[in-house]
């Protein structure tokens, strides 16, 4: 008895031991940095700017592996049974939060699967049409949608994005339905609207940002309280018609559960670096973003932030009624 605990104390204090012997070394090759969305995306544009800046803090290159599809889940499903020794990590957005009330079948815990290492921005998202959209304000689209709503296509990235989360409280708003097209990621869809195949969507500015300045778009209001500060004449959907209309899309970086905590502190202190970076903070501001506060690129702020928004969105996807399997 007493053998086999001196053993377990023992292969403890190696692992201990180990641990902090690959921390040390941190990171020695590529990280891949797994994004849940397809290429050209508001959640691939905000994981490659971090990225970049955070891989020359830390002396390597960080890699951004798109997995697109199913609302983000597959790539979050892959980064949950990932090898956890910070090679693999996740930045993902609103949508882990949503997630678990959205999926009745979900192949992770978005909170126990994973190690929060730090939120990374904020962002504001735009409810745009295509150009030709025959409305000129946000109570002329609204009027015109309705009336047409079996003609009317929104285009979104699948059950649990941001942009399904905010067609679906849109929709609800205006208690009717719409036909949703979805995509492997927002990037997919805005080729589609410019094209016109597609009516509208409700997407990040991260997205849409340089479409709507260059008035490729038509943009009838912003998701959040405050107007946006690189948008100054677009009105908030509140001020436009929508009371009380907000949805705030933040990203944050993971690493699977069992990372050691020194790596997840070296890549949250990296994190922290990455977002003082003024190249990296104006590129995000040109997009309508903004990176959060150095208190909240931090694991603890993560934890409590994910726990808050599960627990704010739950009850609100589950009154709209909307599943996915
Ligand atoms: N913005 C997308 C969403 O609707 C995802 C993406 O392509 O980044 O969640």
């Amino acid at each position: 008895m007493i053998k086999s605990s001196l053993k377990f104390a023992a292969c403890l204090v190696a692992t201990f031991f180990a641990a902090q012997a690959s921390a040390e070394d941190y990171p020695s090759k590529v990280i891949t940095l797994v994004v849940p969305f397809a290429a050209g995306g508001p959640s691939d544009t905000v994981a490659r700017l971090t990225a970049q800046s955070m891989g020359t803090i830390l002396k390597t290159q960080i890699i951004v592996e798109n997995v697109g599809g199913a609302g983000g889940t597959l790539g979050a499903a892959r980064v949950a049974q990932a090898k956890p020794d910070g090679y693999t990590l996740l930045v993902h957005h609103i949508g882990h939060a949503t997630a678990p009330a959205l999926y009745r079948k979900l192949a992770y815990d978005p909170i126990g699967d994973f190690e929060p290492v730090g939120l990374v921005n904020d962002g504001a998202m735009a409810l745009i049409a295509r150009k030709d959209f025959p409305a000129k304000d946000l109570k002329e689209m609204i009027a015109y949608a309705k009336a047409n709503k079996e003609k009317m296509n929104v285009a979104n990235a699948g059950v649990g994005s941001a942009s399904h989360l905010c067609g679906m409280l849109l929709m609800s708003a205006l208690n009717t339905e719409f036909v949703t097209v979805p995509y492997k990621g927002t990037g997919p869809a805005m080729n589609d609207l410019l094209g016109g195949q597609v009516d509208f969507m409700c997407d990040q500015t991260t997205n849409n940002a340089s479409q709507i300045k260059a008035g490729k778009v038509k943009a009838y209001g912003m998701t959040t309280a405050k107007r946006v500060a690189a948008f100054p004449d677009i009105p908030t959907l509140s001020e436009a018609g929508l009371p009380n209309f907000t949805v705030t899309v933040w990203h944050a970086m993971y690493a699977p559960k069992g990372t050691p905590q020194p790596i997840v502190d070296k890549l949250s202190k990296a994190l922290q670096e990455a977002l003082k970076d003024a190249t990296l903070k104006q590129r995000f501001a040109d997009l309508g973003s903004e990176p959060v506060s150095q208190e909240r690129a931090t694991p603890q702020a993560l934890r409590a932030h994910l726990k808050a928004e599960i627990d704010k969105w739950g009850p609100i996807i589950k009154k709209a009624g909307v599943f996915a399997d």
